[in-house]
């Protein structure tokens, strides 16, 4: 178990098998044309984690990265999808699907709840704590420092184990299919956000 840190792109022969690949971004803030991808995140579920550092000016030319987020036969897991496939596809000009989303997952089956944070899953779910606390740092700095690297990969580190339990309790209630439906149409969702309709629901009538 490790955290790999690369600066630009991935090395090359780098999570090159086929199984399912957590992912998460950071970046300079919410507003994805306005502030830039500063790091990818992600884990194969074998332990590792990789975190890929982008400079200020990169021209996000990463094909090893490229290469292995647009594989359309290995499934990408996410906690909030919509936002990371955006910054996924505005910088690096990829789509990063087949999705599946723990946020999603999590709304559709936890309904007793309004609490559908990753922290809030990791313990539930896994009995395991995460820290929060570099979710607001500067990751645009020369330096990304030991505290932001290990949040960083906290970040990845539970997806593939939280998608399990998921499953089981989509399954349960007789939910898996509609979540399916949700995880494939997070592309369009993520395009409607770029596109300017972030903040308008098509789907309701006003
Ligand atoms: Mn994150």
């Amino acid at each position: 178990m490790a955290v790999h840190f690369h600066e630009e792109d991935l090395p090359a022969g780098v999570l090159t098998g086929t199984s399912a690949l957590a992912v998460d971004t950071e970046t300079m803030g919410l507003i994805t044309a306005r502030d830039r991808l500063c790091v990818v995140q992600i884990a194969d579920g074998t332990g590792d984690e990789h975190l890929v550092r982008f400079n200020p000016g990169s021209n996000y030319d990463a094909p090893n990265l490229k290469a292995v987020l647009a594989d359309p036969a290995r499934v990408k897991l996410y906690h909030f999808a919509r936002f990371d496939l955006a910054a996924i596809e505005h910088y690096l000009g990829v789509l990063a699907a087949p999705v599946f989303c723990t946020k999603i997952a999590s709304k559709l089956v936890r309904t007793y709840t309004d609490r559908h944070g990753l922290k809030n899953l990791v313990e539930e779910l896994l009995g395991q704590s995460i820290s929060k606390q570099q979710q607001s740092s500067d990751w645009g700095g020369p330096v990304i420092n030991e505290a932001q690297r290990d949040y960083a990969a906290s970040d990845v580190r539970y997806l593939h184990a939280l998608r399990d339990e998921l499953v089981v309790r989509l399954e349960r209630e007789g939910r898996l299919e509609l979540a399916q439906a949700c995880f494939d149409f997070l592309p369009a969702r993520a395009r409607l956000d770029l596109a300017g309709w972030a903040e308008h629901d098509i789907f309701s009538h006003m």
